[in-house]
């Protein structure tokens, strides 16, 4: 990963004849970008040679999206995700997102520091800007003293808990607690996987005991009722220790529901969806054979009543952020081995390694299905998709927005192109799409990383090792 000291001078760039969509502005105007940073927004600018010129007459301008839950790269268990990160970030980046932040974690027995040292090795080969949020698994003394660490010397300033994978990931009631004790006095954010997950493991070994092994019935032992507790005891927990929680891929009512009324009782609590809680239904689970095994992720698929609430919590502001929660397996075994395939679970779905693709689609299918569908107003979808992750995770102004000054991430979309979504197209090592076939209008069209104009097109013309580390700030102001 580069330093961002070193490198090709970075070229002067004149975007012009762009309307400029942001969280709260819409305006045609020429955007110039010096250093990598937007130096100068306005009209019929005029710039001396030597300069890089790029016509976006008829397209929308939009803040380079951020995604703010991927894992790439990463160990699970006995699985392992198919992506690098030079390649799930190169595909991140035809799908118009700029910045990623994906998940590290600490190790059994290790300190957390070890976790995100070996994480920086391997982020090494990112393609855009990341940073990392810090899967905390042991919570002792000298651990709560290493995540003031990571706040303060490394810009780590997320943390991430899970209520679920008891044994695996799972951190007890105590444990979540006192994590978020240390947070709230630092400005860090506090991240929750929640699900029940004792409860559910009792209904995953019945299912498995007594013959039912299908991938469906992984949706069947996750009831949204366990999910919508989680949600109500993580935010109850976080209240006491007077920390921002985040509560990470919301997929149910009742823990939409949960989080609506911490937030009517002012308390700073926000969540996110993704995008395959928002177009797809349980339904996929009837597909034949082991094809249900592709939408294995977890919290699964809900039946169309939840889809809905989530849409309505979206416009409502009861959820503020979509994310991807890219997490890629591929289908079958070949050609990367069964380490990083689905098949693990051929007969017991309990062993399918939990995880979708989608860092590559977020963009364009919520603007298809949110904004040409749904309505929602273009400043809505900058902000779900930009602008309010940036702000929660300690990246704005830097991120988000487009403004002089902030770094030259930018968008160009052509809101009438007319696409069909197709794995075989995209840019990610997985061998599917949870969402093949289908037919978008709105395409990314150019993609600039500080300025630099990394897709054009169906050009690559980004590197891998190109993508800095982002030291974050404050988290939680929104
Ligand atoms: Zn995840």
């Amino acid at each position: 990963m580069s330093d961002g000291e070193g490198d090709v001078p970075m070229a002067t760039v004149l975007i012009k004849q762009g309307r400029i969509v942001t969280a709260v502005d819409d305006y045609q105007a020429d955007i110039l970008i010096e250093d990598g940073r937007i130096r100068t927004i306005g009209q019929d600018l005029v710039v001396g040679d030597p300069v890089e010129i790029h016509d976006a007459s008829g397209l929308l301008v939009l803040p380079g999206g951020v995604d703010v839950h991927t894992h790439l790269d990463w160990e699970f268990g006995v699985a392992r995700t198919v992506d690098t990160f030079g390649t799930g970030t190169k595909a991140a980046a035809f799908g118009g997102t700029t910045t990623v932040i994906d998940f590290c974690n600490q190790n059994r027995g290790e300190s957390p520091l070890v976790g995100l040292e070996d994480w920086h090795h391997r982020a090494a080969s990112a393609c855009v800007d990341v940073g990392a949020h810090m899967i905390m698994l042991e919570v002792n003394p000298q651990s709560l003293a290493d995540m003031q660490t990571l706040i303060t010397r490394d810009g780590v300033t997320s943390f991430k808990l899970f209520m679920a994978y008891p044994g695996v990931l799972m951190l007890d009631d105590g444990s979540l607690f006192k994590a978020m004790r240390l947070a709230a006095g630092h400005g860090a954010m506090i991240c929750v996987h929640a699900e029940n997950g004792q409860v559910i493991q009792v209904l995953v070994e019945e299912a498995v005991a007594t013959g039912r092994g299908g991938p469906k019935y992984h949706s069947e032992t996750r009831p949204t009722l366990l999910e919508g507790e989680a949600t109500h005891r993580a935010i109850k927990l976080a209240e006491l220790a007077k920390t921002p929680l985040y509560v990470v891929h919301l997929s149910a009512r009742e823990a939409l529901a949960a989080v609506a009324e911490a937030r009517d009782h002012d308390l700073p609590v926000y969540a996110e969806t993704c995008p395959h809680y928002l177009f797809l239904t349980n339904e996929e689970y009837a597909r034949p054979g082991f094809e249900g095994a592709k939408y294995v992720m977890t919290p699964p698929l809900r039946d169309p009543s939840h889809q809905q609430a989530l849409w309505r919590g979206l416009r409502t502001n009861d959820l503020q952020v979509i994310s991807t929660d890219h997490c890629p397996f591929c289908f079958n075994e070949q050609p990367f081995g069964l380490k990083f395939s689905k098949q693990q679970g051929q007969q017991d779905f309990s062993k399918i390694p939990n995880g979708a693709p989608g860092i590559e689609t977020r963009l364009p299918l919520v603007y298809h299905g949110g904004v040409r569908t749904r309505g929602m107003s273009l400043h809505r979808f900058v902000a779900l998709m930009a602008t309010n992750p940036a702000k929660l995770f300690g990246l704005f102004p830097k991120k988000g927005t487009i403004a002089v000054g902030s770094d030259g991430d930018l968008v160009l979309f052509d809101p009438n192109e007319t696409w069909t979504i197709r794995a075989s197209e995209h840019h990610s090592r997985v061998d599917y799409s949870l969402f093949e076939g289908y037919t978008l209008t709105g395409r990314v069209q150019k993609v600039f990383l500080r300025g630099q104009c990394i897709v054009d097109g169906k050009e690559w013309r980004g590197r891998e090792g190109m993508g800095e580390f982002i030291h974050r700030g404050e988290c939680g102001r929104l």
